[in-house]
């Protein structure tokens, strides 16, 4: 029957095509298009309207009331620029008329509308009516063009809903309008990927008239049905594909068996030093669970610096070697490496592991020897960064991968390491607080453990005082520093230095940390930490600011991770508005871990609205999770889901944030879908797994060959 039902609907191939075959769409518009991300049929349909102008609620000029908001339709007969009597405004006026009353729309100083707002044209104005001087008028009212030329194609305007479409220079609302009636009247007959089950217990209306009625609504119900089943369907596509890479990664492939609560584990745990924490507990048993099934794990731990991820992760490692495998930890940087190197060191004395320490700068006959000693097995963990490991190293058998993605969304990391075919367990480690939202996208394919509370109950930034300062206030700040060094507490001053940037930031840092020192605080014992350092050296300078012989510690961003110095109390940030909201979250935890109160000083000059709302989050938030939504608010999804960062497909109806339950709802549904067909191969959903494929774009397709 569905195959009978499917003939009259439009080809895979003909939405495919380049959108010049749309009528109305020439070589130029099709060039402009391209700078909208339109350059097939398919993408034209998924243009869909920004707004709606609801003409079922005109008002004619002579009904409008004065004082009421109102939306009038007219024609524009009269265009007016005139200087105001003060005189540096210029008032434009523009009437219109719908033969029942005359209306103004005045502008100041917008003389540029009048290119737009030409005497003919047909359009509509939105706001507050007054009456001045013996004349209607909306000032600085909504306005909208309902046709740019004379031709007035009489099938885009006969709806009372009239779309209007994100428009870019060249390509008006009004065209697009009429580029979008020819495709969707041509091309909007596509098949449904949504179960019929699915869309009945929903009911949803159909794929085509969803297209049909969101471009060219014919009631305001029907845009809101279209909407409401176009949004699921977008979520949903989305969570089948991460349920599917969830199975293929987790229940449906063969991984290693690890002997849990071995020798080695039981002997690390007998000598640990400190009483682990519920939430560490909690993450280990989460983690053996998932080690000692014959399915990979694939688990996300989560939990804010200084939580006690390592000695976590450890437990996962000495499990995997104490099951006679190997194990890794890769790190985003070279830094990052080093410090887990040390730790881990640390934590491993007198237990009979082997570890080794590969990274970038490793002298290349070394290099050589500890790549040849992990591919013999003699090596038992290897601590590097993520390029190196992943790249260079060929193991006797890796069983264990731990990732520390620190604040990035790596999604990228594993799925590389799962397309050279590992079966190794993977445990990713991250500091970032993720809202639930992300949990269930960003990482809707992992299982997660979080760490929610800090060794000996400490809880990190709940009482820092943060204030946002300029320049005015330096004096003040260094000040501040000296009251806190003269009560016997530590400063942090962070001058950001992006690890690969060029010598000529570089000298400002250095020029900064030397005027700090020499001219600002020549009396106080002042260091200066910067990733150029060698590492004995670096090691010295942290070992006398934990025991406190250093009283301000300048430093580019190297102190972001492992450092817990209780004393400290300060922590001033330069050029704060460089720094995301993320990872100013995570500089600011270096302080307020002691009894004492802490202040973190801000200084920021920004220029963009983006900024100030993250300098006034990072001001009024101290809430991790919090931030973290905030942050989503402010960079816009769009740029954390994009395909480029994340490797998922871009969401054009849904904002996560908002349609957090239909997201939640579409992820049950997938799962059941994929419960009941684990790789979407019966016919009924071929539909499905086309567009699922399609909609991520190549990245799950290694999926479909392993
Ligand atoms: P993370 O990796 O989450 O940033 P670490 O594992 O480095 O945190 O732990 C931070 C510090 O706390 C380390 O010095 C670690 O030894 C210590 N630590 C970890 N767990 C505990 C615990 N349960 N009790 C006391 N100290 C702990
Ligand atoms: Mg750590």
């Amino acid at each position: 029957m569905g195959s009978e039902m499917e003939t009259d609907k439009i080809s895979k191939d003909e939405l495919e095509k380049p959108v010049r075959y749309v009528k109305h769409v020439g070589p130029n518009r099709a060039r402009l298009l391209s700078k909208l991300n339109i350059s097939t049929v398919e993408d034209l349909l998924y243009h869909f309207p920004h707004r709606y102008l609801d003409l079922s609620n005109v008002y004619s000029i002579a009904e409008v009331k004065v004082g009421s908001w109102a939306t009038v339709v007219g024609k524009v007969v009269e265009v007016q620029s005139k200087q105001a009597k003060n005189k540096r405004i210029r008032v434009l006026s523009v009437a219109i008329c719908d033969g029942t009353g005359y209306l103004y729309g005045v502008w100041f100083n917008q003389d540029f509308l009048k290119k737009a707002l030409r005497e003919g044209i047909e359009v509509a104005f939105s706001g507050q009516v007054s009456y001045e001087f013996g004349k209607l008028q909306i000032k600085n009212p909504l306005f909208d063009i309902l046709t740019d030329d004379t031709t007035i194609d009489d099938t885009v305007h006969t709806g009372r809903i009239i779309p209007i479409y994100p428009a870019t220079s060249g390509l008006s609302t009004s065209i697009l309008r009429r580029i979008l009636r020819e495709a969707v009247s041509s091309y909007a007959k596509v098949s449904d990927p949504l179960p019929t089950p699915l869309v009945k217990d929903y009911h949803f209306l159909d794929k085509s008239t969803s297209l049909e009625e969101i471009h060219f609504p014919t009631k305001k119900e029907f845009l809101d049905e279209a909407r409401r089943r176009l949004l699921f369907e977008e979520l949903f596509l989305l969570q089948v594909g991460l349920v599917l890479r969830k199975h293929r990664l987790g229940k449906s492939a063969k991984g290693v068996k690890h002997q849990i609560k071995n020798r080695l584990v039981k002997e690390f745990r007998k000598n640990l030093p400190f009483k682990l924490t519920t939430d560490q507990e909690k993450a280990i048993a989460e983690i053996e669970k998932d080690m000692a099934s014959s399915h990979p794990m694939n688990r996300l731990l989560q939990g804010e610096v200084g939580s006690g991820k390592t000695v976590v992760a450890l437990f996962a490692l000495l499990t995997a070697v104490g099951s006679g495998s190997q194990g890794a930890i890769m790190s985003p940087t070279e830094v990052l490496a080093e410090q887990h190197s040390t730790k881990l060191k640390q934590f491993l004395e007198g237990l009979d592991v082997k570890l080794a320490l590969l990274v970038g700068s490793t002298p290349e006959k070394e290099k050589k020897e500890i790549q040849e000693e992990i591919f013999q097995g003699k090596i038992d963990i290897v601590v590097g960064t993520h390029a190196l490991i992943q790249e260079k190293v060929k193991f006797k058998e890796l069983g264990l991968a731990v990732i520390d993605e620190q604040h990035r969304f790596g999604v990228r990391q594993r799925v590389r390491l799962k397309e050279k075919g590992l079966l190794a367990d993977v445990l990713i480690m991250t500091a970032t607080p993720i809202p639930r939202t992300f949990a269930l996208t960003l990482y809707g394919d992992l299982d997660v453990s979080v760490i929610k509370e800090l060794p000996h109950g400490r809880e990190i930034g709940e009482q820092i005082k943060t204030a946002v300062c300029n320049q005015k206030h330096r004096n003040r700040a260094y000040q501040k520093i000296r009251e806190e060094v003269k009560a016997g507490r530590q400063a942090y001053i962070v001058c950001p230095l992006i690890e690969e940037s060029d010598d000529l930031e570089a000298k400002a840092v250095m020029e900064e940390a030397a005027r700090l020192k020499n001219q600002v605080f020549p009396d106080l014992k002042v260091a200066f930490l910067h990733g150029r350092l060698k590492m004995p050296e670096k090691e010295a300078i942290m070992e006398d600011w934990r025991r406190g012989k250093i009283e301000v510690l300048i430093s580019t961003t190297v102190i972001e991770v492992g450092i817990d110095v209780p004393n400290a109390t300060v922590m001033l940030i330069e050029d704060a508005e460089r720094f995301g909201l993320a990872q100013l979250h995570q500089l600011r935890g270096r302080v307020g871990r002691g009894r004492h109160q802490s202040y973190c000083i801000l200084f920021a000059d920004s220029t963009t609205d983006e900024s100030r709302s993250r300098m006034e989050a990072i001001k009024t938030l101290n809430d991790g999770f919090k931030l973290a939504e905030a942050d989503l608010e402010i960079r816009g999804e769009g740029q954390l889901f994009g395909p480029r960062q994340s490797g998922l497909p871009d969401l054009k109806l849904a904002k996560l944030t908002r349609d957090f339950e239909v997201l939640v709802q579409a992820r049950e549904e997938a799962f059941k879908i994929v419960d009941e067909d684990n790789s979407l191969s019966l016919p009924e959903h071929s539909m499905l797994l086309n567009e699922v494929r399609k909609k991520f774009a190549g990245s799950i397709d290694w999926l479909f060959h392993s």
